[in-house]
């Protein structure tokens, strides 16, 4: 049996890489590089039970664990460490409490930790772009293969259910079962197939160099900015880069990925508010200013499992703000839904049919 893998980013890559694992043939086609788009740009933060209560609560708790367990099976540092995570927020000016001396001693005075929200044993983190190629590398050392090109198109039997391969450019990839993991870019897959609507959320981050300054500490503070409360979230990851992110905004996809770039303002917005929370942040520390689009569905939940209407055709994306947590149970369960048709965990919130298909003439004007 052969599957192609549309996308390579970490759900293209894990998919990959539990494929492999059972001696399935793979081909991962990618547009532009591995990890290009929100796989290589996000924080990589993981935690195991904040999305208890929902439908994501077992992909989360199986993921986490499986994180756990991949640098023993995969070659490659990609910087898994444990790690607490606070909550908090920075005194406006107006507020007494601006000259207090912050709880966590690296960070400015009136940076104020209100709360400890995870624990080594509930939270952790990965260099999410080091994660994404090695998890590919480790599929390729398996036998998988990675081709660059832009899927174009799906190749069906006579009957128009059965799939048969993917177009590449005006080639054609034969394949048994074809997974499109093609992140907010899956949207164009709707001219090709019945799917839902998936939408690009553009967030922009900017990556410091604070080496070993910076303890494992993730924070979710909230800052005042222009008058209105923003959310920032700080990720120091093992290999001495610190990730911030804040201001998600509405922005159009860029047909191409590589041409995704960051609003300028909101980058010189995130870089004030950064200067503001710990003296660590110093321009001269700017690694990687950046944006990238977040794959989002309708109900917030991501699409997994089989394509309706068709044979052979399954889909991975709209992970949102989770998809790297939530990458290696999505592989494993896509794994196992494609060799043995049935899944460990219950994919049943994440069926494609819960949400009506896009209509494909809102896509011909793209
Ligand atoms: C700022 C930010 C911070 C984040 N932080 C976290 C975090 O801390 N923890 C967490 O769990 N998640 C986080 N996320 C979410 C996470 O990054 C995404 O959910 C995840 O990366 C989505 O992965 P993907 O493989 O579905 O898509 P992508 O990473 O978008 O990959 C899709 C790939 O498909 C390729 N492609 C597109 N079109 C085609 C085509 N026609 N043919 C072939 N290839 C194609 C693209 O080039 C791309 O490489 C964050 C996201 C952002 C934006």
């Amino acid at each position: 049996m052969r599957v192609v893998i549309c996308g390579g980013g970490v759900i293209g890559a894990c998919t990959a890489w539990f494929l492999r694992r059972r001696g399935i043939d793979v081909i991962v086609v990618e547009r532009t590089e591995v990890a290009a788009a929100a796989s290589g740009k996000a924080g990589g933060f993981l935690a195991g039970d904040w999305c208890a209560g929902t439908p994501l609560d077992a992909l989360a708790r199986r993921s986490f664990a499986l994180h756990a367990q991949l640098p023993e099976q995969i070659a490659g540092d990609w910087g898994y460490r444990a790690m607490s995570a606070y909550s908090g927020f920075v005194a406006a000016d107006s507020d007494p409490r601006r000259d207090s001396p912050s709880a966590l001693g690296w960070l400015s005075d009136g940076v104020i930790i209100a709360q400890r929200i995870g624990t080594p044993k509930t939270t952790s983190i990965v260099h999410p772009g080091k994660f994404t190629s090695a998890t590919m590398n480790g599929a390729l050392a398996l036998g998988a293969e990675l081709r660059l090109g832009r899927v174009t198109g799906i190749v069906r039997d006579a009957d128009e259910i059965a799939a048969k391969g993917v177009e590449v450019e005006g080639s054609v990839i034969e394949a048994d079962a074809v997974v499109i993991a093609m992140g907010p870019w899956s949207l164009l897959a709707a001219q090709w197939m019945s799917l839902p609507a998936v939408y690009g959320q553009r967030s922009p981050s900017i990556v410091y160099d604070t080496g070993a300054d910076v303890p494992a500490d993730a924070l979710f503070l909230e800052h005042e900015d222009g008058g209105s409360a923003v959310s920032i979230e700080v990720f120091p990851r093992a290999d001495g880069s610190t990730h911030i992110t804040a201001l998600s905004d509405i922005a159009s996809l860029p047909l191409d990925p590589a041409a995704v770039t960051p609003d300028q303002d909101a980058i010189a917005r995130l870089q004030a508010m950064s200067e503001r929370l710990s003296p660590l942040f110093r321009p001269e520390k700017i690694i990687a200013r950046q944006a990238c689009f977040r794959p989002v569905t309708q109900d917030g939940l991501p699409l997994i499992g089989k394509v309706p209407q068709s044979e052979g055709l399954y889909v991975a994306t709209g992970h949102n703000v989770w998809g790297i947590l939530n990458a290696p149970a999505t592989g494993e369960a896509l794994a196992q839904l494609i060799a043995e048709g049935t899944t460990q965990i219950d994919l049943s919130p994440f069926d494609p049919a819960r949400l009506s298909p896009l209509d494909p003439s809102l896509l011909q004007a793209r």
